[in-house]
């Protein structure tokens, strides 16, 4: 959270710009994760000079400010109850696309949905993507952001080249890796608490067809998972993801099941190029002939515990069949974002909502902690609903979450 309170910063600011700055009206806002909510002033801005206003009628009120980029946090991230919220979707302009290069502009409120439908076309992915496309990329440099490639490819901080960013004071300054390392490497990842990103620049990924090559697998337990991240996170491939059943016991303890995923090269794919059209992205949009927007309803029916722990035995059942275990070939946006194809599944978490803790472990402690996780969620018989797995690496950011080891992340109903 930035803090603009009295006596932090430069007053010049257009008078205009001041008297939209007053309109701050007071809105509700809740938590993507919907187990917290709160009420802040808020105002949208079009431009940096806007964000040099925002801070002035901040100092002027005494509030703390804080942007909200697309509201993606599971938790109160974005959340600033009682203060001053910059809610910077109206900034969504893709500013400059290089497609000789692949060096693109970009305004903070771009979401990695439209990006990719602007990029992809062109030959060119984003380098790191979460695991919705929702996100924006001032929240997703503010979260330095990583994907089921991070052991490869880092967070998306290493692909950023620069910024504009708005600090407290009003300043807007121009930052690149090289002309301020210190504020580049503390901006990315500081969640905001420096300033507010009104402009990003970063480098995207080249690809030759719009599809990956996927391998997915069962895995019997723990140390096969284990086992199945040591093997493919070589040079080979570029994404590995576990999915775990956190309801198996004893010798099936861990188990899941796990996809590695690389780029194809130049003409590997006959139909890699058409397979670049925005519409060979998406998904249909009914699945088993159920429109997929009310599938969140039907979903409700098996939100509690004795339905996930069938849901998760049906999960890794249905993986262990031999024709779900083939190599294939998989639409970029299918394979990172298939959460964002059940529109609302956020809902069958109604009416408390849900939270997620992700342990970062180093690889040597990674077998050790995750079994004890696993265990204790059995023990309290409050086991998570769906976990994720992923393999990292450090990066050079000062507030960095990574670790050359795993992830875990692990969504419970509160
Ligand atoms: C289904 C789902 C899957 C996810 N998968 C992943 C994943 O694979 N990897 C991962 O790393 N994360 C993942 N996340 C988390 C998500 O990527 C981050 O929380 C991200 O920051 C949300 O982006 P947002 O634009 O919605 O930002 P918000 O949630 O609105 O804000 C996040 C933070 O960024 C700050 N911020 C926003 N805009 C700016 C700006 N312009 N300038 C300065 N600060 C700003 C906010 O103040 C806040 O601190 C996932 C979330 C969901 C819901």
């Amino acid at each position: 959270m930035s803090d603009a309170r009295p006596g932090t910063g430069s007053d010049s600011v257009d008078p205009a710009r001041a008297s939209w700055a007053e309109q701050a009206r007071l809105e509700r806002r809740e938590a993507w994760g919907m187990a917290n909510t709160t009420v802040s002033r808020v105002l949208r801005p079009r431009s940096a000079e806007d964000v040099v206003a925002a801070f002035a009628y901040a100092r002027e009120h005494g509030l703390k400010v804080i942007a909200w980029g697309n509201g993606r946090s599971y938790g109160d991230a974005a959340m600033n109850d009682g203060e001053l919220v910059l809610d910077m979707g109206l900034m969504d302009g893709i500013e400059a696309w290089d497609r000789e290069t692949g060096i693109v502009t970009v305004q903070p409120g771009v979401t990695i949905a439209k990006l990719w439908r602007r990029i992809l076309p062109d030959g060119y992915w984003p380098a790191v993507v979460s695991g919705t496309s929702y996100t924006t990329f001032g929240g997703c440099a503010a979260a330095n952001v990583h994907g089921k490639n991070n052991w490869k490819h880092g967070p998306i901080g290493e692909h950023i080249t620069g910024f504009t960013l708005v600090t407290p004071d009003g300043a807007i300054r121009e930052v690149t890796r090289e002309s301020d390392p210190n504020l580049f490497h503390a901006a990315i990842g500081g969640f905001g608490a420096l300033g507010i990103f009104t402009s990003i620049t970063m480098k995207t990924k080249k690809v030759y067809s719009g599809r990956l090559d996927v391998l997915p697998a069962a895995t019997a337990d723990l140390e096969a998972m284990f086992r199945f991240f040591e093997r493919y996170n070589g040079e080979e491939w570029d994404y590995v993801v576990g999915w775990i059943d956190a309801f198996a016991r004893g010798s099936a303890l861990g188990r899941g099941n796990a996809h590695a995923a690389r780029y194809l090269g130049h003409d590997v794919d006959p139909e890699g190029q058409r397979m670049m059209d925005v519409q060979s992205q998406e998904l249909p949009n009914h699945i088993f002939g159920y429109p997929k927007k009310y599938l969140w309803v039907g979903m409700k029916f098996w939100a509690h515990r004795w339905g996930m722990r069938f849901i998760n035995w049906a999960r890794y059942t249905w993986s262990t069949l031999e024709r779900n275990q083939h190599r294939h070939l998989q639409p970029h946006a299918q394979f990172n974002f298939l959460l964002d194809f059940v529109p609302d599944w956020k809902f069958m978490y109604k009416p408390n909502g849900l939270i997620q803790i992700q342990l970062f472990v180093p690889k040597q402690h990674a077998r050790r902690v995750i079994r004890q996780a696993l265990e204790l969620q059995q023990a309290m018989k409050y086991e998570s609903w769906l976990i994720v797995m992923k393999r990292h690496r450090k990066d050079p950011f000062w507030l960095s979450h990574a670790v050359d080891g795993y992830s875990f992340a692990m969504d419970f109903p509160v």
